[in-house]
């Protein structure tokens, strides 16, 4: 498990898990490795079931429905945004984008570039604004035009960063967010859990993308993040493409981490 990034403290409850499935429980002898297989096979599903959202379905209930993305700087969150936007805008649903983190005049740049190229609204502010105004005014404007889902980027300066935190409770006090949606790298290991932890204690998280499994196939990460936070991955991205984005699929990566 540790070979393929899963968190030390994941790791350590998966191997409790199969003590306690295993301590005085009689088996035949040629049995042993199948059993022992199974009773990991089933902790693992334990802990990547965390129930499922169907976003379309869930969109459908709110007019405009304000998606909040958090996550670290270099999770992937402005390439996350681009790519659900294109994702969302192919099932027919209506988009504007709310560039919210005002930290770093890139990041603005960055997402702006992509609603140009998806062709969607972009609200931006100059750097240094206030971003609970930011998402506000992309609401509003979302309102006024009959636009389905508001798409709202944040800062993500170190999650150990108080003000970063008290940013992110006042977009959430001013804006009620619909989803919560944490960004987590899936290269970063053990930092990944930490992350999940520090936005999940801040804010509340209600849905995890992770990023760059076209690099870690095993996804270690996933398992990591569902059993620190035991919140549901929605998707994966796979790539730097906009279509690049998977539902996930628990299996393959229980099939993955078994091999
Ligand atoms: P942000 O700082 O969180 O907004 O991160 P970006 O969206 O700018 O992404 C950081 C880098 O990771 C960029 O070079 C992206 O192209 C790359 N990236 C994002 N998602 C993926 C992915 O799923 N796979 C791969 N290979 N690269 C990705």
């Amino acid at each position: 498990l540790l070979e393929s990034d899963v968190a030390l403290e994941t790791a350590e409850k998966i191997c409790n898990d199969l003590k306690e499935n295993l301590v005085g429980r009689e088996v035949k002898k040629k049995e042993i490795e199948k059993i022992i297989k199974e009773t990991i096979k089933k902790s693992l599903e334990e802990i990547l079931d965390q129930g499922e959202i169907d976003l379309a379905k869930e969109i459908k209930k709110k007019k405009p429905y304000l998606i909040l993305f958090l996550g670290f700087n270099g999770s992937g969150k402005t390439t996350t945004i681009a790519r659900l936007a294109h994702f969302l805008k192919k099932r027919g649903f209506t988009i504007n984008m709310a560039a919210a983190d005002t930290w770093r005049a890139a990041a603005i740049d960055q997402l702006e570039k992509h609603a140009k190229t998806l062709g969607v609204p972009l609200i931006k502010h100059k750097y240094g604004a206030d971003a609970a105004a930011v998402v506000f005014d992309a609401m509003k404007h979302a309102q006024a035009r009959g636009i389905d889902v508001v798409l709202a980027d944040t800062a993500g300066r170190s999650h150990t960063n108080v003000n970063l935190m008290e940013e992110l409770k006042k977009i959430c006090r001013v804006n009620k967010p619909d989803l919560k949606i944490l960004v987590v790298d899936s290269l970063t290991g053990n930092d990944a859990v930490e992350q999940a932890k520090a936005f999940e204690e801040a804010v509340g998280i209600d849905a995890v993308i992770l990023t760059k499994m076209d690099v870690n196939e095993k996804g270690g990460a996933a398992l990591s993040v569902t059993h620190t936070i035991k919140k549901p991955i929605l998707y994966i991205g796979v790539g730097q493409e906009y279509d690049d984005l998977e539902k996930f699929d628990p299996k393959k990566i229980i099939k993955n981490l078994l091999e």
